[in-house]
C-alpha cells in the first residue's frame, strides 16, 4: 500500500550552503524522510492484515509505529518547505503582526523558539503554531515526533533538533546549529501557512 510519498525538496541538496551542508540533506531527505514515509505505509499495511484476519493482538504497537511515521513525514514535509536559498531575516505583514501581540516582539519570539528547540530532550523538534481555539501563536516543542504537541495546533514553523539533522556539520553543537537555521527560514512560506491556518475558525469541525 503506498498511501504516503516522498515529495522531492523544493530546492537543490546544496542550495542551503553553509548553513545546512549538502551531505546532511541528501541523507536526511533520502534516507530518513523516506524511512518514516516507508514505515508509515509499512504500518497501515499491518493494520489492513490486522482488520482481515481479525487479529488486533498487535494494535497497540502499530498504532505507536502509525503515529510516528505519520508525524515524522508530515514534520519534514513542512520543514523543507519552510526553508529556502533566499531565506532569513524576518517576517512581514500579518505574521509579523501576530507575532509581536503574541510574542511581544520578534527577538523574543526568536529567543523563545530558539530555546525550546534546544531544550527539546533527545529527538525532537521546535514547532510555531497557530491555535485555532485561543486564536494566538504557540511555540511548543515535540519530542521524537509527534510527542507533546497539542490536539489542533497547526503547524507553521518547524524546526528538527534530531541529530541527524545537523550532527554532521556541528556535531555537539546544536546551539550554533539552530543560530544558522534561522539565515534559511523562508517566511514566506510561514506566511502562507498562517494565512491558510487562521481561516479556521475557534472549534470547527475540520
Ligand atoms: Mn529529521
Amino acid at each position: 500500500m503506498t498511501v504516503y510519498t516522498l515529495p522531492e525538496l523544493p530546492y537543490a541538496y546544496d542550495a542551503l550552503e553553509p548553513y545546512i551542508d549538502e551531505q546532511t540533506m541528501r541523507l536526511h531527505h533520502d534516507k530518513h524522510h523516506l524511512g518514516y514515509v516507508n514505515g508509515a505505509n509499512t504500518a497501515l499495511d499491518k493494520l489492513a492484515k490486522a482488520r482481515e484476519a481479525g487479529d488486533f493482538a498487535a494494535v497497540k504497537a502499530v498504532s505507536r509505529d502509525l503515529a510516528f511515521h505519520v508525524a515524522g513525514h508530515i514534520n519534514h514535509v513542512i520543514f523543507w518547505e519552510n526553508m529556502g536559498p533566499n531565506g532569513g531575516g524576518t517576517p512581514s505583514g500579518d505574521l509579523a503582526q501576530q507575532i509581536n501581540k503574541d510574542f511581544g516582539s520578534f527577538d523574543k519570539f526568536k529567543g523563545h523558539f530558539s530555546a525550546a528547540s534546544a531544550q527539546a530532550e533527545g529527538s525532537g523538534w521546535g514547532i510555531l503554531g497557530w491555535c485555532p481555539q485561543a486564536e494566538q501563536l504557540l511555540v511548543f516543542q515535540a519530542e521524537n515526533h509527534q510527542n507533546f504537541s497539542p490536539r489542533g495546533v497547526r503547524p507553521l514553523l518547524l524546526l528538527d533538533v534530531w541529530e541527524h539533522a545537523y550532527y554532521l556539520r556541528y556535531q555537539n553543537r546544536r546551539a550554533e546549529y539552530i543560530e544558522s537555521w534561522w539565515n534559511v527560514v523562508n517566511w514566506e512560506n510561514v506566511a502562507q501557512r498562517f494565512a491558510d491556518a487562521t481561516t479556521i475558525k475557534g472549534y470547527e469541525t475540520r
